[in-house]
């Protein structure tokens, strides 16, 4: 069963290493004791629903409270302090694409708002109900997750949107393909979900992202259905699939998409290399990404994240290998890569030996698989730390940008920078580390990760959070980054937009959502207002 609130299944624990708490307490400060979230008052707030029956609408409070947030740090506090001030009035399940048009006109018709809803994973409000919006309809898609053709010669699959990314690749695996999709929310996120919002897989290096792999589909609007035609390629005038990724909801539901496959890889592996220092692990990066080599997967921790990955991981084989390192030179300031290969055995044999020797030009010391192997193991299940995090008094937030290589170094120092001197002015101390993941040739995501202590009062909480995310974006934006790189725009992200599209790329997102939703009932509040 799905948490209520936090990530993932109830079942699923992520116990704190005993090294763990020491360590946040010396960066952070004594941790508080903090009452848990409680289901039964957040359940009392939920108010009588505004919309009239309708058969695939189900109103019953724990429905409607489950639908209401998604997983940013503002939905967290609001579920965990009992603060879900809006709710939808009612969560439809349709179980054919059949049954979108009929809601969409249902909601018409009422004047509701409609919020398409995938995995609910998103981290910048993509999803809830906002204040003052008239009655809101939750469309989930999660009926709708069916494989529904199969073009094995093409290597095409078209899928119902609502597939979640392990159903998805269950679907897939028998015939021996696999879409490649594996975003750390791939458990629980929507094929539907990741086009809405342009999402992005640990492997994109090698698999592409999601707009790489949405060849066309089916979009349901207000004013009928957009048909996008699956072409290899084309040159007929602008790519209207475009348009739908991105859309965040709001130019219509997107009910089936096409998307392109591969045969299953033959042989995959992960592995681990330290650098001295973050410069030589980046420039290593770089010079593998320009040079072309076929891995599937890098990601390059700076020191701070390789500390704490090592602290938190809680492995004793870790420690070894850590003296391992100290004994050869590598202090402080080294910095773990971990690089996929993935494909055939005589290209992933020609990958990691091309890489390793790369690596080893900037100084790389190559640790095998066991550190790779156990990125893998918990590549889905790191989120659960958040939970045990929060539990334990610490707060967990992340964000990202992507820039080109010239700026990648100096922005990934002035980022984490900001979001510490944000926090100062509150005497508190965040633990702000930094990844690049998603390399290209011409630049790197930059991922940052920030801790820091919760608060009994949860405005308070996020009065230092709002201080941090903002510096942060400012400073992203100062460097000239996108304001995300695979997260979307949602609520958090929107006023960030205007500045990296300008006025007349606004105009026209907004008379592109105004031609498919003229009475603006999809989603509104989201990605513009
Ligand atoms: C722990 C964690 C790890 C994450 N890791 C990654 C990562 O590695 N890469 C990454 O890209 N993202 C990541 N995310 C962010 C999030 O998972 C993605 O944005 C994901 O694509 C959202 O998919 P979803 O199905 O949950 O969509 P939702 O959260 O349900 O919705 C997101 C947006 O898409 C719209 N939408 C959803 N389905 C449809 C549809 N069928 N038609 C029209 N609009 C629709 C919604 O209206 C909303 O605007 C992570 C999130 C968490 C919590």
């Amino acid at each position: 069963m799905k948490r209520w609130f936090g990530w993932g299944s109830a079942q699923t624990d992520y116990p704190l290493p005993e090294t763990a708490r020491g360590y946040l307490e010396d960066w952070l400060g004594p941790l508080p004791t903090l009452p848990p979230a409680d289901l039964e008052s957040t359940l009392a707030g939920v108010p009588v629903s505004e919309l009239p029956h309708h058969s695939l609408i189900h109103t019953e409070p724990e429905t409607r409270l489950r639908h209401a947030r998604g997983q940013s740090l503002p939905d967290w506090v609001a579920l965990s302090h009992n603060r879900v001030n809006t709710f939808p009035d009612g969560v439809a399940f349709p179980e054919s694409t059949e049954e979108l048009s009929p809601l969409l006109a249902f909601a018409q018709e009422q004047g509701a708002v409609v919020i398409p809803y995938g995995g609910g994973t998103s981290v910048v409000g993509h999803i809830n109900p906002l204040p003052d919006s008239g009655p809101n309809l939750t469309i989930s898609l999660e009926k709708l997750d069916q494989l529904t053709k199969l073009d094995e010669y093409s290597h095409l699959a078209e899928f119902e949107a609502g597939v979640t990314g392990p159903a998805l690749e269950a679907a897939l695996e028998p015939y021996g393909y696999t879409l490649g999709h594996f975003p750390q929310s791939f458990e629980y996120s929507t094929l539907g979900g990741w086009i809405a919002s342009r999402s992005s897989g640990q492997q994109s290096y090698y698999y592409g992202r999601i707009e790489d792999l949405f060849a066309g589909g089916e979009v349901e609007t207000p004013r009928g259905k957009l048909v996008l035609p699956t072409f290899p390629a084309s040159a007929a005038g602008p790519d209207l699939r475009e348009w739908v990724l991105g859309s965040e909801g709001r130019l219509g539901v997107i009910a089936k998409a096409q998307v392109r496959i591969r045969p299953r890889p033959q042989k995959e592996g992960f592995y681990g290399v330290f650098f001295p220092s973050w410069e030589s692990g980046s420039d290593a990066l770089r010079t593998l990404t320009q040079s072309g080599i076929p891995v599937s997967m890098l990601r390059l921790s700076n020191p701070l994240e390789t500390e704490t990955t090592l602290i938190l991981s809680g492995k004793s084989w870790i420690d070894l290998a850590d003296r391992g390192l100290r004994l050869i030179g590598q202090g402080d300031q080294r910095c773990l890569l971990i690089f996929g290969v993935t494909g055939s055995p005589q290209l992933t044999a020609l990958a990691r030996r091309r890489t390793r020797a790369i690596c080893r030009s900037f100084g790389g010391v190559f640790v095998g698989e066991i550190v790779g192997r156990t990125w893998e193991k918990s590549r889905f299940y790191s989120p659960y730390l958040r939970n045990t995090l929060w539990e334990a008094g610490v707060a967990v937030d992340t964000l990202e940008t992507a820039l080109p290589w010239a700026q990648v170094s100096e922005a990934s120092r002035a980022i984490p920078g900001s979001i510490s001197s944000a926090i100062e002015q509150f005497d508190e101390k965040a633990l702000v580390m930094t990844h690049l993941s998603h390399v290209y040739q011409d630049g790197a995501s930059i991922y940052t990760t920030f801790l820091f202590r919760r608060t009994a009062d949860p405005d308070q909480l996020l009065e230092r959070w709002g201080a941090m995310k903002k510096a942060a974006s400012q400073e992203i934006q100062a460097f000239g980054g996108t304001i995300s790189h695979q997260h979307g725009v949602g609520v958090d992200h929107k006023t960030y937009l205007p500045a990296e599209k300008g006025s007349l790329g606004m105009e026209a997102i907004r008379s592109a959502a105004g031609t498919f939703d003229p009475d603006g009932i999809l989603n509104p509040g989201k990605l513009f207002d």
